[in-house]
């Protein structure tokens, strides 16, 4: 099951107030797109546990490793402040995201596209170098959402 580490998200007490309210505001998006692409989590004491993985995807139309189901069992998805954007980490399934997601103007689509870019990268079975192209055409035309689908141009 996914992991969203929670704790990786709460404030702590060194931030900044606007800081503070900017992770509860990532934390409370982050949670409204793992619902929309998993299901209903398991709130644990220690994050949430997500069982499914993301709605939609197809092994053959899409081009995914043949266990991408098992992959999403260990991604794990933290608040980084070590990171700056977004990053998906190919031997330990961490997905990080940094600072740059600390702005509550964020739209939640474009916010959705960034979590699915990092863990497709985890999963598409293509050569490094197609990924993003294998990658944008999943978020365009197998899961068909609109406009831009690398919004920030995430690596
Ligand atoms: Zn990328």
């Amino acid at each position: 099951m996914a992991f969203l580490y929670v704790d990786s998200f709460v404030p702590g007490g060194d931030d900044l107030p606007g800081v503070a309210d900017d992770k509860n505001v990532l934390l409370k998006h982050i949670r409204l797109i793992l619902l929309d692409i998993s299901g209903q989590p398991t709130i644990t004491s220690y994050g949430d546990l997500y069982p499914k993985p993301p709605r939609g995807l197809s092994v053959r139309r899409d081009k995914l490793r043949s266990n991408y189901k098992s992959i999403w069992e260990e991604t794990v998805i933290s608040f980084d402040f070590a990171t700056y954007g977004a990053t998906a980490n190919h031997k330990t399934f961490e997905i990080n995201l940094g600072e740059f997601f600390l702005k509550k103007e964020i739209p939640l689509l474009d916010l959705k596209k960034v979590v699915l870019h990092e863990f497709l990268h985890l999963v598409v079975d293509v050569p490094r170098s197609m990924h993003h192209g294998q990658i944008n055409t999943i978020i365009s035309h197998g899961l068909g959402l609109r406009g831009d689908p690398n919004p920030f141009g995430t690596d």
